[in-house]
């Protein structure tokens, strides 16, 4: 006995291959009808035996391609039609409840083989399939295809052609499907030579490389800038060029086994690393590569080729490591566009690689670093964004528009939160372009109706503005709340937890800049059970570049004016005319706002530490600070808890410490574990006077493996239930996430 079944799959389906990988296994399994891709999912036809329906059923989540991603799969009974075969229907937009867009993804095992095999795409470098090749880069519209696509001015040759509509083809209704013949092209830019002969860029391209010159290379989602990682003078030279004195540089490896030899990698680092994300993965570095890349840090920001392009560059170097670097001037958006790479680019490469095919949405390479073996995510774009993130909370029509510094936003379809890739530092009117283009792309792509707006508390961010400059309503959410949100949002928790959020940065409800703090809270609101102790921050922002600035505050706090006689380092290279000004401004409160940052705990330690006293890049003294510390110490100094948390024992120990000429990467580690047990000991007061037990923890600190791995074990070992954030960085790119769900929440309560 025959019968039908509809089956709706709900997922990240479009552009991975789902129809024609459906068609496949509906012949498997002598399986009758169709699928059509509707702009919410996919939706089958099935008829057959019911022996053959289920197994049907049961390849669809098994077998599914590689970059799909099911969300929800219903199957309901339909009425037999009596189909004599099984077809793919055309694409139809129906509603606006749209589906998923893919995210970039990183060229095949079978495209690479076909480079070698297949005449009209030997060697050609925009090779890709229904399972690879660029997706949200080149998106412009839904539904996915490839009109609505930057691969709409390339017209399919007839080989081309026959390939996208043969069912059983590997690029059946692969949208960027191209060859020689049709599809994009590279070219060369060399000063006033353009060089358009594929053979020959590659022999141009390896050769610039090998000769210790920089070149721009057009990416995925928007332009880098390469050398060879191992010529000491080349790097220095990229620095120079690219004004960018600190910053540790990313690295791209020609293969798993040269990065073996470079660097220790650990299994779940292999594992992100090989993922068809291509995430660029922080990993111990053996230092191998010139000092220039990763200047003083024992770890270094691996990938792995991705693109085409990038296998054939290997190919011809007798260089394993190229440094592949964001293609910008200091913090502006990567560039994009062809032109501005002529013109601003050919100030630091030698030569830029451009190809014909526009990018539309830009994305820079996702980072990722692994801490008890779980991989979490610290920049989120390429090969990560679009991806939704599914709640249990219903969002829609919400936009949350983030924080300042490393910016990301995030809109409400239904009960999934989009966020959109990593935007930057809005700081400058270019990254606000990008924000606002972003957002529009991302209200219209998506079909969302904005209803609210929620921003941070902070008035003058420019998210908080934008926000407000919107005809819509809108309401502020405190950051430090959103940081644990996003967090609970991420592990689907709406009950009341110990949130711990640490970090640089953010306002809070009374007015001081917070960023120790131990919160209870829940999706609607939250009390703040216990923080850091205020400091003043002697010139404001300046601060974060300055930590000498914090160092003195801190000395100045523990040992009143007696700390310009203490005998260390940090005090007797200092200015004491300088050093004056700073205490007079703490004690006529002159641009002096308090704060409870752990962030800035850390950059004063680093600068009692004479580690880090000005800063080149984002937390730089935090990370200098982390970087240098002993492993496998147990030892820590003592410190004051109550309602706030007192470091003053703390300091006092250290300098006695730094006096006696301790080692220190010795007294780093005793000063992070020291910042572990706090956090240990606050949690469980927390958990005495609440009974709750779910701790969760956000805020860039987090971002720090010596802290997370311990802070994490300890509270696990404890018998506290532990959640921290892994699809979503623990930084300010992941606050949107929580401003969402926390705007959903109170929106849920009828709050607003
Ligand atoms: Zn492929
Ligand atoms: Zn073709
Ligand atoms: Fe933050």
């Amino acid at each position: 006995m025959k019968s039908a079944i509809k089956v709706k799959v709900r997922g990240l389906v479009q552009g991975v291959g789902f129809r024609p990988f459906i068609y496949r296994i509906a012949h498997e399994h002598k399986i009758r009808g169709w699928v059509e891709n509707r702009n919410d999912g996919v939706i089958i036809h099935a008829e057959s035996q019911k022996i053959f329906l289920d197994k049907f059923v049961k390849s669809i989540t098994e077998k599914a391609p590689l970059a799909s991603n099911i969300f929800d799969i219903e199957v309901i009974p339909a009425v037999m039609e009596n189909f004599e075969d099984f077809q793919i229907i055309k694409s139809e937009s129906t509603s606006d409840k749209i589906t998923d867009i893919s995210p970039d993804i990183s060229v095949c095992d079978a495209c690479l083989e076909d480079m070698k095999n297949q005449a009209h795409r030997i060697d050609y470098p925009f090779i890709n399939c229904t399972n690879c090749g660029p997706r949200f880069s080149i998106i412009k519209d839904l539904p996915y295809d490839r009109d609505k696509t930057t691969m709409d001015p390339f017209k399919l040759c007839e080989t081309c052609s026959s390939e996208y509509k043969d069912v059983l083809d590997r690029r059946f209704h692969a949208q960027p499907v191209a060859c020689k013949n049709c599809g994009p092209q590279y070219e060369l830019v060399i000063g006033e030579q353009r060089i358009t002969e594929f053979g020959e860029i590659l022999n141009r391209s390896s050769d610039l490389i090998k000769d210790g010159k920089i070149i721009a290379i057009k990416g995925v989602g928007g332009f880098q800038i390469a050398c060879d990682a191992t010529n000491e003078i080349a790097v220095k030279n990229l620095r120079t060029k690219k004004l960018r004195e600190g910053k540790p540089f990313a690295v791209m490896f020609r293969d798993v086994d040269v990065l073996q030899e470079y660097t220790t990698l650990f299994p779940q680092e292999k594992k992100s690393l090989e993922t068809w994300r291509r995430p660029i993965v922080i990993v111990q570095d053996k230092g191998k590569l010139a000092p220039s890349v990763s200047v003083g840090f024992k770890t270094v920001g691996a990938m792995l080729p991705y693109m085409p392009f990038h296998f054939q560059l290997f190919e011809k170097l007798d260089i394993s490591a190229i440094v592949l670097t964001s293609g910008n001037i200091s913090d502006e958006p990567i560039v994009i566009d062809n032109h501005k790479a002529e013109s601003i680019l050919t100030k630091i490469a030698d030569a830029i690689l451009i190809y014909n095919r526009e990018i539309h949405n830009r994305t820079d390479d996702s980072v990722a670093i692994s801490i008890n073996e779980t991989e979490r995510i610290i920049r989120r774009s390429r090969g990560y964004s679009p991806e939704p993130i599914n709640l249990k909370l219903n969002v829609d029509g919400i936009v949350a528009t983030g924080a300042e510094l490393v910016n990301c936003f995030a809109i409400g379809k239904g009960k999934q939160a989009i966020l959109s890739q990593h935007i930057g530092d809005l700081k400058n009117l270019e990254t606000l372009e990008f924000y606002e283009e972003s957002y529009h792309r991302f209200i219209s792509i998506f079909r969302v109706k904005p209803e609210l707006m929620v921003h941070d508390l902070h008035p003058d961010y420019l998210s908080t503005r934008f926000a407000n400059d919107l005809q819509f309503p809108a309401i502020a959410v405190q950051h430090h709340h959103a940081h644990i949100a996003s967090c609970m949002a991420e592990h689907n928790l709406d009950e009341k937890v110990i949130g711990i959020s640490m970090d640089g940065t953010g306002l809070g409800t009374d007015g001081n800049i917070w960023g120790g703090e131990f919160l209870i809270a829940d999706l609607n609101d939250f009390t703040r059970f216990s923080h850091f102790e205020y400091l003043p921050l002697p010139g404001g922002d300046r601060v974060t570049k300055e930590p000498w600035r914090t160092g003195i505050s801190l000395l100045y706090k523990v040992f009143d004016s007696e700390f310009l006689s203490l005998p260390i380092p940090f005090i007797n290279e200092m200015d004491k005319e300088k050093a004056n000004w700073i205490v007079q401004a703490i004690e006529k409160k002159i641009n002096s706002p308090l704060s409870s940052s752990a962030g800035r705990l850390f950059d004063a330690v680093s600068a009692i530490l004479n580690i880090c006293t000005k800063t080149k890049f984002h937390a730089e003294a935090p990370m200098r600070l982390e970087s240098i510390a002993h492993p496998g110490f147990e030892a820590a100094y003592p410190f004051d808890f109550g309602e706030v948390i007192s470091f003053k024992p703390t300091i006092e120990s250290i300098v006695t410490d730094i006096m006696d000429k301790e080692d220190p990467g010795l007294i780093s580690a005793k000063f992070h574990n020291t910042f572990i047990n706090t956090i240990f000991a606050v949690a469980n007061q927390a958990r005495k006077e609440t009974t709750l037990n779910k701790v969760v923890l956000s805020g860039g600190t987090f971002q720090n493996k010596y802290i997370s791995s311990r802070v994490e074990r300890k509270l696990m070992r404890d018998g506290f239930e532990v959640f921290y954030q892994r699809k979503l960085p623990a930084n300010d790119g992941g606050i949107a996430l929580g401003q969402l769900v926390i705007g959903a929440k109170r929106r849920e309560l009828g709050l607003l």
